[in-house]
């Protein structure tokens, strides 16, 4: 047995079952990563003795009713505070910030016994579609070196592709666990907002942001899931919905499941081989018992100017507390308080952080704030009510996650608008606050992942999580 091939549920049960020490598995892990990480740069902090420690706690503390991830070695995207250990958000700004608590999802996912090997490369403030922007180089995708991984939790796809650890957390705002997943060929779960505690994210848009995992398959999801969604009382969105056992109902049934195929989603800008391989995937979840039909979604043409306005105009607000006086780097040679503020943000933000702050604040000035960021509240809550109404007829819906496979590296960034087109698939389902997953469903001419997408009614993550693994359980050789 290779204990790279298994699931993270899998080489659990390995380790219930004595066929493998989590010492063993922590130690395999460390060495892939030092084999990988100087080819894709998944890792900004690594933690080898620190999860070795661990790993050997856990072991000696190993009992026969262990939770299904105990010993479970993983990697957490780094704008997740971890107690002790560096968190940069990819940015040069947070210098060498040690967070004095852990977000909460981390929090529960030590309970139930996780060993973090360290944590993961991103686009810097999660602002990004390629990881390209990181403070601390690009990433790039293990399926092929010369292309981009996704964003903005391209190392947390990396990682998981590379197999280096058996999942990763990642944060989604407008699509960075799905469209990464989708480049990777990982499956990526956005949960509904709220299921999880943001409280430890550092915030880039907070009535948009999730922690979701990144994993092999969607069996693993929904037990990452379980370990660390519900009510946090310390995030005032958190809510107590109906997890804790989505793993078991994962029966691969879908028999009486509606899905909805939005036309709207499979026109112009889309890939031709991106969308014979979803509609490939339509007919598999067919052959599994749901109804599939197209409808009409009219309201895609507004998601990504929406979206945009909205997440730039929370991040100028949350990323004014990064000044150089309470957390991380300061500039140096500065005259006064307002001379530190901005020669510490001009230095310690890159550029495209930068463009959005510009941006927001633009939009939330007087002149200007009815026009775009009022209007553009208005057109969310219309948005969200096309998908309110679209699950009054389905129980699901299917799109692509992105209109192409993986670009190659260095060819995004100078054209930022184009970049932020390509997030039409997966920002509507932040701004309705819905779950979605990203599921690998193929691979183009050139061999590189093909994502689609499934999106569920707000709390439905059990059933689009359910709809993802009958689908994995279809194709699976
Ligand atoms: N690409 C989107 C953006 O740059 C989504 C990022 C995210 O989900 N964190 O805003």
């Amino acid at each position: 047995m290779d204990i790279l091939d298994l699931t993270a549920l899998e080489l659990g049960q390995a380790i219930k079952a004595g066929q493998v020490t989590i010492p063993e598995a922590t130690r395999t892990a460390l060495e892939v990563i030092a084999r990988e990480n100087p080819k894709n740069n998944a890792f900004i902090t690594l933690c080898a003795d620190r999860a070795m420690d661990r790993a050997k706690a856990l072991q000696d503390g190993l009992r026969p009713d262990a939770p299904p991830l105990y010993g479970v070695p993983m990697a957490a995207k780094d704008n997740l505070c971890t107690q002790g250990v560096k968190t940069t958000c990819a940015s040069k700004i947070l210098g060498d910030f040690t967070p004095p608590y852990s977000a909460t999802a981390l929090e529960r996912l030590d309970s139930a016994g996780a060993v973090l090997l360290g944590k993961v490369n991103m686009d810097e403030f999660a602002m990004g579609s390629t990881s390209e922007t990181s403070f601390y180089g690009p990433v790039k995708n293990p399926r092929d070196l010369t292309r981009v991984p996704g964003g903005s939790s391209g190392g947390a796809a990396a990682a998981v592709a590379a197999r280096m650890g058996w999942y990763a957390l990642g944060s989604d705002t407008g699509g960075s666990i799905r469209q990464p997943g989708s480049y990777c060929g990982v499956t990526g779960m956005k949960p509904t907002y709220g299921a999880v505690s943001r409280y430890g994210l550092i915030a880039y848009a907070s009535s948009l942001d999730q922690i979701g995992p990144l994993c092999r398959d969607a069996r693993d999801c929904a037990a990452v899931l379980d370990a660390m969604a519900g009510r946090d009382r310390r995030d005032s969105t958190s809510v107590d919905g109906p997890y804790g056992n989505v793993l078991a109902q994962l029966d691969g049934d879908l028999r009486g499941v509606r899905i909805g195929l939005p036309r709207e989603c499979f026109g112009q800008g889309l890939d031709s081989q991106v969308e014979a391989a979803v509609r490939e995937m339509a007919r598999a979840l067919a052959g599994r018992g749901a109804a599939v039909e197209e409808f009409s979604l009219p309201v895609m043409d507004y998601v990504v100017p929406t979206y945009y306005i909205l997440a730039s105009a929370e991040a100028s607000s949350n990323l004014s507390r990064f000044d150089g006086v309470k957390y991380g780097w300061r500039a140096e040679g500065y005259e006064d308080l307002t001379d530190l503020y901005e020669k510490t943000r001009t230095q310690g933000f890159g550029k495209e952080v930068k463009r959005r702050i510009l941006l927001g604040t633009f939009v939330l000035s007087s002149g200007y704030f009815d026009a775009y960021y009022k209007k553009a509240l208005q057109v969310k809550s219309v948005i969200a009510g096309a998908y309110r109404d679209a699950f009054s007829k389905y129980d699901l819906l299917l799109t692509p996650v992105a209109p192409t496979t993986a670009p190659k590296l260095g060819q995004s960034l100078h054209d930022p608008l184009k970049m932020y087109l390509s997030d039409i698939y997966t920002v509507p389902v932040n701004l309705a606050g819905l779950p979605g997953v990203s599921v690998p469903c193929g691979a183009d001419r050139d061999g590189l992942p093909i994502g689609g997408q499934l999106i569920g009614p707000a709390m439905g993550d059990a059933l689009v999580l359910k709809a993802a693994d009958a689908y994995q359980q279809e194709v699976r050789p």
